[in-house]
């Protein structure tokens, strides 16, 4: 069977292809917005996802532009999204950064209307418990709009709205895209699809479908660990350079919120050393039927212990989970030929500010 008739059809129904597709819709183009749902177990054969969590960090403080007026943007549409969708994704609990050089991002933020301010390491234990022992860290506390986002609910949310301006969705992978003066997308269900033009938004999968279309994506592969912690002061999320822990390159937790198995988990996650990186969808696969690595959980969780020293903390489980990253250190949001926009590489940063990104694949394509 062959659908035609669309203007554009975004490949990937993660956080980037689903705010794609909201813009392309309220826009009032014809859209496709193709991509499967999560599966129920990971032992399937793919695509990959880098959103399948409950829980995301979100804040306006950045390390580099233009990630904060990305931010900024996006998180300024979060009560909009939710209001239409009718589904709550955003948790303003604050942030607190451990960073090692902070002069540069407390004015970015400052510029961007954050709330931020700078607290000593007391202040920081007597509001969090959290215990900052690296002396080189400078501590930055980011109030609301900051704080967590979960992103399945979020993607969730992009869906109805785009299916409320006509947006179609097609629960099905893509084999291949044939480019051309309008582009031919062939269906892992044998189905094919035409559209003027298709916007690549496949997160650690990239251009894999296009043929000739090889475009360099660092894609990451990491484990997150996830906790039961007990009664204690409220958390903010957290991001920690240099984290205390020799095995750990960087951190970042999101507080206690409710898995699927109805269990409060903290969660947290990080860059381990040394990276373990992909080589193809095919490494993404095994990682994920592994189920990530048992040595960065038990890092993972030290470094939670020693942040937490008086909190009790359970160890409950890890998972795996992939991150891409672009040469630049931002999305690839270019257009590539006539009908083919790409906007990928999230560079691990990318869940709360997949609306503004979206809205600009969106914009590209059409221009
Ligand atoms: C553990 C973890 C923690 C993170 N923490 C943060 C954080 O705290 N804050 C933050 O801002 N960012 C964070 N990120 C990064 C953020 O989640 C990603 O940057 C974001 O999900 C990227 O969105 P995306 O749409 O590019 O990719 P995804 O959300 O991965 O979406 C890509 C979609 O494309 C689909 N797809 C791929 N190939 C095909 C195909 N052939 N056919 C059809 N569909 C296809 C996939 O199924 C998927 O649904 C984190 C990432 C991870 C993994």
């Amino acid at each position: 069977m062959t659908e035609t008739g669309f203007d554009v059809a975004v490949i990937g129904r993660g956080m980037v292809g689903s705010a794609a597709a909201r813009h392309l819709g309220l826009a009032g183009h014809s859209t496709a917005l193709i991509g499967p749902v999560e599966p129920d177990t990971h032992d399937g054969e793919g695509p990959w996802a880098s959103h399948w969590d409950q829980g995301r960090v979100t804040r306006i403080t950045a390390f580099s532009e233009p990630w904060g007026a990305w931010a900024r943007a996006s998180i300024d549409r979060y009560a909009e999204i939710e209001a239409a969708s009718g589904i709550t994704f955003h948790d303003p609990v604050g942030l607190v950064v451990l960073a090692d050089d902070a002069a540069a991002t407390m004015a970015t933020a400052q510029a961007l209307g954050a709330d931020v301010e700078q607290l000593t390491a007391d202040e920081l234990f007597e509001r969090t418990g959290i215990r900052s022992s690296v002396s080189s860290h400078t501590i930055i506390f980011e109030g609301a709009p900051a704080g967590l986002i979960n992103p399945r609910a979020l993607v969730q949310a992009q869906a109805i709205c785009a299916e409320q301006s006509g947006v179609r969705l097609i629960d099905d992978a893509v084999e291949s895209v044939v480019d051309g003066p309008a582009a031919t997308i062939h269906l892992r269900s044998g189905a094919t699809i035409r559209a003027e033009q298709v916007v690549l938004a496949t997160g650690p999968h990239g251009a894999d479908m296009v043929p000739g279309l090889d475009l360099p994506l660092e894609r990451r592969l990491r484990t997150i660990a996830l906790a039961e912690l007990g009664p204690g002061p409220d958390l903010p999320t957290l991001i920690i350079d240099n984290p205390p822990h020799p095995a750990l390159d960087e951190a970042y937790w999101v507080p206690p919120v409710e898995f699927p198995d109805g269990r409060m988990l903290l969660k947290i996650g990080g860059d381990s050393l040394p990276v373990h990186l992909a080589d193809s969808g095919d490494d993404i696969t095994r990682w994920f039927r592994q189920g990530g690595s048992e040595e960065e959980a038990t890092a993972l969780f030290e470094l939670m212990e020693t942040l937490l020293p008086e909190r009790q903390i359970t160890r409950v489980r890890h998972k795996p989970c992939t991150v891409s990253y672009t040469p630049s250190g931002v999305p690839h949001l270019e257009r590539m030929s006539d009908s083919i926009t790409v906007a990928f590489g999230g560079c691990g940063a990318a869940a709360k500010s997949s609306d503004e990104i979206g809205r600009i694949a969106a914009t590209i394509a059409t221009a």
